[in-house]
């Protein structure tokens, strides 16, 4: 600004004074002129009286070298000239100058010479005897006067030139100064120009609204802030070049990465290719879905574009970890297919033995056994379905009864019922401790204890002995059996999981006992310790 200043007030102080030049010039070329024309009168009017009296011996003795005196005769011829001969002259009765001095006693004229260069003033005058006296003087014209000022001119026009610059300099500091001082934080609290005030009170007014628009910006940012940093899902917006806008803690932490990340190309963080596809899909179809695996975690993530006016302006990833419900859902379908199985072997082996029967193909004194062995499986059966439908009450977690029970009852019940296929084995079956009254679900506790002690019978070894002990909240059952090798202790609550399926079948075993006492357990809300030892024996301890 203090530049544009500045060129103006130069621009105008070079027109005004260039202006003020050519005028005073002309002025001055005028006020000269007449005074020559004066001077010249005043010669003429001398040389005059001169030729008056003495003639040609007076025009003779004069030096005509600054004025140039000719006298022409009354029939125009010319009788004389200071600067030429006379024989070469030409008439010169139809000069104008002289017309009129013929006519009117005196004329003047003035006419340029050929080159332009010079203008010529004449002034005639008629004598006494009707001849006429004529002066003349050449001076230089204005244009010539000015060319020949031309130097001093460039110098006054340059001088005033760099001295109005200091001063446009100066001056446009000064006009400036107030503005740069302009507080537009407060803008209404300057005291600067008065033609300032309505662009102030505009500045003023916009400045509050978009303050205003600022506040309610931050706090939908702070909102979204809150809702996302909480959020246990991640959370990814992508712009439509790709790069994170915003990333929140548990995306960040999904991808490894910091939230340093905002504003770079999503690839940087995430190479992998079925991941950048989907992203595309999203965003030329609108949404996407796609499961992935981290960090032993099993994730979804689905990714939606955004729009704004049809025009795509990004992308919305969410990624859900679905561990769990994969692993359920890995769960059921093993779960089927194991129950299959285990429903079609017993099955297959009753068709097989009746088919034999049908056919005449038993003897008759194999007959019982075949009877027997069907009556076996059968009662596998019958076994194996009523473990799952207790598997599928408890995983439907329906309300179960709570009432209060005495623990060491619960414990001799299931020693009472077990105590036939115990003697059978010779395993001798002990409950100690004292009476543990406890509120829970009855039908639970008889089915943990039942299937703890019914292992700890099949599992044990002829002479052995089973231990119930019941103290405050905690039931033990501990044998003296074939115990369980460290590599399967984990696994043995898991449907169908044997350590030795023939053991287990042989002693009419389902394989899914314990998996009923886990989920039990957890349905009253208590925990398991399993310690165990191939060859001496396991103590499975339920702490409610
Ligand atoms: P099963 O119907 O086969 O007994 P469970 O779920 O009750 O199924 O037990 C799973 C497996 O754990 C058994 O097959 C067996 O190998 C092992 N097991 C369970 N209890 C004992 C125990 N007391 N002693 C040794 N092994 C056991």
């Amino acid at each position: 600004m203090t530049k544009k200043i500045v060129q103006y007030i130069m621009l105008v102080a070079g027109v005004v004074l260039s202006a003020s030049l050519f005028v005073i010039m002309g002025c001055l070329y005028d006020y000269f002129g007449s005074i020559e024309q004066t001077q010249l009168e005043n010669q003429l009017g001398l040389a005059a009286r001169g030729v008056e009296e003495s003639g040609m011996e007076y025009l003779q003795g004069l030096d005509g070298t600054k004025y140039r005196l000719t006298w022409v005769g009354p029939d125009g011829a010319v009788l004389y000239d200071t600067q030429a001969d006379p024989g070469e002259m030409e008439n010169h009765g139809n000069r104008e100058e002289i017309k009129q001095a013929f006519i009117n006693a005196e004329g003047k004229s003035s006419r340029y010479s050929a080159t332009l260069l010079e203008k010529t003033l004449y002034y005639a005058q008629r004598l006494s005897d009707g001849s006429v006296l004529r002066i003349s003087v050449s001076r230089a014209t204005a244009w010539m006067l000015a060319l020949g000022m031309l130097q001093p001119i460039l110098i006054i026009l340059l001088a005033a030139l760099a001295l109005s610059g200091v001063l446009a300099g100066r001056m446009s500091r000064r006009i400036v100064e107030p503005l740069n001082r302009l507080n537009l934080d407060m803008p209404l609290e300057n005291e600067t120009y008065e033609e300032l005030a309505p662009l102030l009170s505009r500045i003023d007014r916009q400045r509050k609204q978009i303050n205003a628009q600022l506040r309610e910006l931050q706090r939908k940012n702070d909102e979204f802030s809150q809702v996302t940093q909480n959020m246990t899902e991640g959370l990814v917006l992508l712009s439509e070049k790709n790069t994170v806008l915003s990333i929140n803690p548990a995306a960040a932490k999904l991808f490894h990465t910091n939230r340093d990340i905002k504003g770079k190309d999503f690839l940087t963080i995430e190479r992998s290719r079925e991941i950048s596809r989907a992203i595309q899909t999203a965003f030329a179809d609108g949404h996407s879905e796609i499961c992935v695996e981290r960090d032993g975690r099993e994730y979804q993530l689905d990714i939606s574009r955004i729009e704004s006016k049809g025009v795509a302006i990004g992308a919305v990833l969410l990624a859900f970890d679905i561990t769990e419900q994969a692993f359920s859902e890995r769960n059921r379908r093993e779960f089927t297919a194991n129950v299959s199985h285990e429903l079609k072997t017993p099955l297959q082996s009753i068709m097989g033995s009746a088919e034999l029967i049908e056919n005449g193909m038993v003897k008759q004194e194999d007959l019982p056994r075949f009877v027997n062995h069907i009556r076996i499986e059968a009662e596998r059966l019958v076994a194996l379905i009523n473990d799952i439908i207790r598997l599928s009450q408890l995983d439907e977690g329906g309300e179960l009864p709570y009432e209060d029970i005495d623990l060491m009852e619960i414990a001799k019940e299931a020693a009472a019922t077990l105590q036939e296929a115990a003697a059978a084995k010779n395993v001798t079956i002990t409950v100690t401790g004292e009476a543990s009254p406890i509120h829970s679900i009855r039908g639970l506790l008889t089915e943990i204890v039942y299937n703890l002690c019914d292992n700890a019978v099949k599992y044990n070894v002829d002479g052995g002995s089973v231990k119930i002990t019941v103290s405050g909240r905690t039931i033990a059952v501990q044998d003296t059996g074939i115990g369980i090798p460290a590599e399967h202790q984990n696994r043995v609550f898991e449907r169908f999981y044997r350590v030795d399926k023939s053991h287990s079948k042989a002693s009419g075993g389902t394989g899914l006992g314990l998996s009923i006492v886990k989920h039990a357990v957890g349905y009253l809300g208590g925990r398991i310790e399993l310690e165990s030892e191939p060859g001496k024996g396991t103590v499975i301890k339920i702490i409610l």
